[in-house]
């Protein structure tokens, strides 16, 4: 049995506060918000960095970036939105199943830098 976090969430084994999913993706809620409606997107594949992704991986990932910008700005009301993704522990990688960050963003003072 897989050790992952991401991957227990994936199979239910680990609760979480799912945004969207298909066959291939999974969204949800980050637990600890940088800033209110926090979200990560992930493959259902483990794979720990950006360069592990096959081009299927990557495209069946980004192609669902819109949409989930867009629940997130409708949910939330952000009037700015970062995506980010870390690799490796020195870029602040903590979880080693890739993952995008989708971190709405309201004002100056949010918090987020
Ligand atoms: P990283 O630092 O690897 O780019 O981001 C990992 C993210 O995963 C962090 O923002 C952290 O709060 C989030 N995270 C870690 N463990 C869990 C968990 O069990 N559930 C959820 N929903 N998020 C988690
Ligand atoms: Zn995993």
């Amino acid at each position: 049995m897989s050790e992952c976090i991401f991957c227990k969430i994936i199979d239910g084994s680990i609760p979480s506060a799912k945004i969207y999913e298909d066959e291939h993706v999974y969204a949800f809620m980050d637990i600890q918000p940088l800033t209110k409606g926090h979200t990560l997107v992930i493959p259902k594949s483990h794979k720990e960095f950006v360069y592990d992704l096959s081009e299927d991986e990557a495209s069946n990932l980004f192609k669902v970036v819109p949409k989930i910008a867009s629940v997130l700005k409708e949910t939330f009301g952000p009037v700015g939105m970062n995506l980010l993704n870390n690799n490796g522990a020195p870029a602040g990688q903590s979880v080693f199943h890739f993952h995008l960050h989708f971190i709405p963003r309201y004002d100056q003072t949010d918090g987020f830098r």
